[in-house]
């Protein structure tokens, strides 16, 4: 249920509705708008009589939500959400460029990468502390070790950190030292974790699971909104299918499919999309141009020495002309950069 408010309804009839909604064991979420406020309402398990609450004072209408997800969907809120990691907004007219290597390797390795990124115009640095690896064997991420690297590639060159969390565990230490955490294919499905990620002060960077259809994949967003954490922001990053000529097929459509029916952010991630360096750079123009918020993009300066995804990462003078043609493009798709 959607609770509309008059215009200009006055602070006491916005908390008359919200004192009601808790009241009936229910939850309240304030949705600010231009023109007016709306209250929408989760919890309940059955259908609420919007006669209940539009004899209110200052309710102009209440309105039932048809889609599965209420908080995330565009008819509990037309306007496009724009998250804010430190002084960086996602969404909105101005793309948003997210580039680093795959994982934390080493100080200088990580220090090198950051430095070209940031040069070449990068708006937030990634790289993961936490790796979750196919194989037990495979290299895990640095941990703590890596957080305070990335603490320090903030420090030097003013990138906000977006950064992996596994497990409760490691958001916790996330939460302690970047400034975006991020929730991988692998756990969009993790509804404990998706939960905790939900009571962060942190912003949640949320990736496509290898095999989620577009309503698990806003489903997966509503279950961190619904617990009162609205800076969420989405990333393609490629799905299962037949085809061997790619890691993973990058769905471009749904980033059209996701604008109209959510308000959130979506990022393109080319990199796992396809999982080989020569694809990466065309299907990141791609992504701006079907309408992305920006794209997340891996760099290494030696890839071929990569403790991960050496294969799809691109190297530092790649990205530089990358961000030219994003400049370019962005122009056309009524968009900005730079
Ligand atoms: C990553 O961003 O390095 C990563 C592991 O991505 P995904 O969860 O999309 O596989
Ligand atoms: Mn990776």
């Amino acid at each position: 249920m959607l609770i509309v408010m008059e215009r200009g309804a006055s602070e006491e009839q916005i908390r008359t509705v919200t004192e009601r909604v808790l009241a009936l064991g229910l939850r309240p979420h304030p949705i600010p708008g231009a023109e007016r406020m709306a209250i929408g309402i989760t919890g309940n398990h059955g259908p609420l009589d919007p006669a209940e609450f539009e004899i209110l004072p200052g309710v102009q209408q209440a309105i039932r939500v048809t889609k599965p997800y209420k908080l995330v969907s565009r008819e509990v809120k037309a306007n496009d959400t724009v998250v804010e990691v430190g002084p960086v907004p996602v969404g909105g007219k101005r793309l948003v460029v997210i580039a680093g290597p795959c994982a934390v390797e080493s100080e200088a390795q990580t220090l090198a990468i950051a430095r070209q990124v940031a040069e070449a115009g990068a708006d937030l640095f990634r790289a993961g502390a936490f790796k979750p690896r196919t194989s037990p064997y495979s290299f895990q991420g640095l941990g703590l070790q890596g957080l305070k690297i990335l603490e320090r590639v903030r420090r030097e060159t003013g990138l906000p950190i977006v950064t992996e969390a596994v497990d409760e565990e490691s958001m916790e230490m996330v939460e302690d030292h970047a400034d975006a955490v991020q929730i991988g294919a692998r756990n969009m499905q993790n509804f404990s974790l998706l939960k905790r990620a939900g009571k962060s002060r942190l912003p949640v960077f949320l990736k496509r699971g290898m095999s989620a259809t577009l309503d698990e994949f806003l489903m997966a967003a509503e279950y961190i909104v619904s617990e009162g954490n609205y800076r969420v922001f989405l990333c393609e990053r490629g799905v299962r299918t037949f085809a061997d000529h790619t890691r993973n097929t990058l769905d471009l459509a749904i980033v059209p499919a996701v604008k109209h029916l959510s308000h959130l952010p979506i990022l393109v991630d080319p990199s796992h999309g396809t999982g080989r360096r020569e694809k990466v750079v065309p299907l990141a123009r791609a992504a701006v141009a079907v309408g992305a918020d920006g794209i997340m993009v891996e760099v290494h300066n030696d890839p071929g020495k990569a403790l991960s995804d050496g294969p799809q990462s691109i190297l530092p003078g790649q990205f530089a002309d990358l961000m030219r043609d994003l400049r370019a493009l962005a122009g056309l798709v009524g968009r900005e950069h730079g």
